[in-house]
């Protein structure tokens, strides 16, 4: 499949609204447009989605033929791995050798919650009723049903196109929901051959609806949509509450995985170079663009300034660049509205007295590069890119003493998504994990995933969990069933 033909159709996509720019964050030029959906596609869309749950066309079939679907979706995607690689890469300026290790572990979604198809059952009751008309009822069942919600609306942002698709659309698939599918309105190309593969692979029409548009168009009129009954949504903590708002029409369910401020604790008896490499990659990775990134560093007071002076060197030798540039690792920002939003954290960063160990500057070249940057004497009371999300190649190191002041540093903050420790003494290690107040912690380890491991925030970093058993039961409700033998 050319990658020609992906840019090409996405033009044609029929369209009311706004034509959106795809803009390389590379060179900052047009890849190709399209034009933003409009309110009439999301009813229209809704409405087929609502016609092919109703006809059980997809959730009426034994679990194990929808099994085989989702096998043969992936095995799909790992023979257009290369193209799905490649338009990730082209459309967010992440190296390919990284947006090819990544497709295969999209491809996996499909294989592992094929799985939970035929595994996912209620429970069985032995209920003994006492007392009032109840005594009337001397022998009763009692037991519980797994039921599909019905019509799901996915929205997921940029930061790994097919990765948030898959992360969402399989779990729907495997729990026999129809749904929704729309992703940012930055990265809609690799979501285009996604949907052709989903089709290819037999995925009754309707089961899955593409939907291309912007987010306060397309995003709120199927957040708002009455025919809805869940939204998983994957995007900032801001949005994360419009979300909630404007769900509220229909009482909507909602999960969110929402933004973070992920501490990582270096404690004096740590691997020390491990943990300066891990925790440097941990945040310049993608330009800080991962929801998990480690944004704000603490080192016991001992090494302190060998850690800042071995991420401070990480991110100096790291380098920026494009897919097409020999050696880069580090991609840009994925629009000139973030690279907006990184240069004014760092301007106010500077008009606060921060200090600058390294970094601070957009790059001298044309795509939104901005240096990896380490940053020390922070005020954490005051300083806004010390509290709040930057989604940028931006950290902050500071020193802690003791265990209680460590855990009261990484736990001061509104988020709550993943927390890192590195420490060679285990049992702090595991007393630590258990008082960090986060949905993931990573003992001695960053960046790691596992399509069996649920991942979600604690306080404002979401609601409910994506990944494992908890994953295609976020898609299901549960029906009690009681009678009288
Ligand atoms: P965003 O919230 O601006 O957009 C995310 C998605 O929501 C996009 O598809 C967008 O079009 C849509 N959207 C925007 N406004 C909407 C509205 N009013 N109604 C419905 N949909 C709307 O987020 P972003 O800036 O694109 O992505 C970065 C954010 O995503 C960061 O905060 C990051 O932490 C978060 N994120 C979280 C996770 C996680 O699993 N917790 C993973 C990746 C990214």
């Amino acid at each position: 499949m050319a990658l020609q033909s992906v840019l090409d159709d996405l033009r044609k996509l029929p369209g009311t609204g706004e034509v959106i720019p795809v803009i390389d964050p590379v060179t900052e030029e047009p890849i190709t447009e399209f034009t933003d959906c409009g309110p009439e596609a999301v009813d229209a869309a809704v409405a087929r989605a609502r016609a092919s749950f109703e006809s059980g066309v997809w959730h009426g079939i034994p679990g194990r033929e929808r099994a085989k679907v989702m096998w043969r979706i992936a095995d799909l995607m790992d023979h257009y791995a290369e193209d799905l690689a490649q338009l990730d890469s082209l459309n967010t300026g992440m190296p390919l050798a990284q947006a090819q290790m990544i497709v295969p572990t999209c491809a996996e979604f499909f294989r592992y919650y094929a799985g939970w198809c035929t595994k996912v059952n209620g429970t069985a009751h032995e209920v003994q009723m006492t007392g009032g008309i109840s005594g009337a009822y001397a022998d009763m069942h009692a037991y519980t049903l797994k039921e599909p919600y019905g019509v799901v609306g996915l929205i997921f942002p940029w930061n790994g196109p097919v990765f948030n698709a898959c992360a969402k659309i399989a779990p729907a698939l495997a729990a026999g929901c129809s749904s929704i599918v729309k992703p940012a309105e930055e990265t809609p190309l690799s979501a285009l051959l996604l949907d052709r593969i989903i089709a290819e692979a037999g995925v009754p029409e309707g089961v899955v609806n593409l939907l291309n548009g912007y987010g306060a168009t397309a995003g709120a009129a199927l957040t708002a949509h009455p025919d809805v009954e869940k939204i998983a949504f994957t995007g900032s903590t801001e949005v994360g509450k419009e979300i909630v708002r404007a769900s509220a029409g229909n009482l909507k369910k909602v999960m969110l995985e929402l933004g973070g401020k992920s501490p990582v604790l270096i404690y004096d008896d740590a691997d020390l170079d491990m943990a300066i490499m891990m925790a440097s990659m941990g945040i310049f990775i993608h330009s800080g663009q991962g929801c998990v990134c480690g944004s704000r560093i603490f080192v016991q007071r001992g090494v302190y300034e060998r850690v800042v002076e071995g991420v401070a060197t990480v991110a100096k030798n790291l380098k920026l660049g494009g897919p097409k540039e020999e050696g880069a690792m580090i991609s840009p920002l994925i629009s000139a509205k973030q690279l907006t939003r990184v240069l004014g954290y760092l301007e106010e960063g500077k008009r606060d007295g921060v200090e600058i160990v390294t970094g601070g500057e957009r790059l001298d070249r044309r795509g939104y590069f901005v240096q990896p940057t380490v940053l020390t004497n922070v005020d954490p009371a005051t300083s806004r890119l010390y509290k709040e999300e930057i989604f940028g190649p931006v950290v902050t190191i500071l020193p802690f003493d003791d265990d209680d002041e460590a855990v009261a540093l990484a736990n001061d903050t509104t988020y709550g998504l993943a927390a890192t420790a590195w420490t060679t003494n285990l049992a702090r290690a595991h007393r630590i994990a258990k008082r960090l107040q986060a949905g993931t912690v990573t003992l001695n380890c960053q960046l790691v995933f596992d399509h069996a491991v649920p991942f979600g925030g604690y306080k404002q970093s979401g609601w409910g969990h994506e990944f494992g058993r908890e994953g295609i039961e976020a898609y299901m409700q549960t029906k009690s069933v009681w009678a009288q033998l």
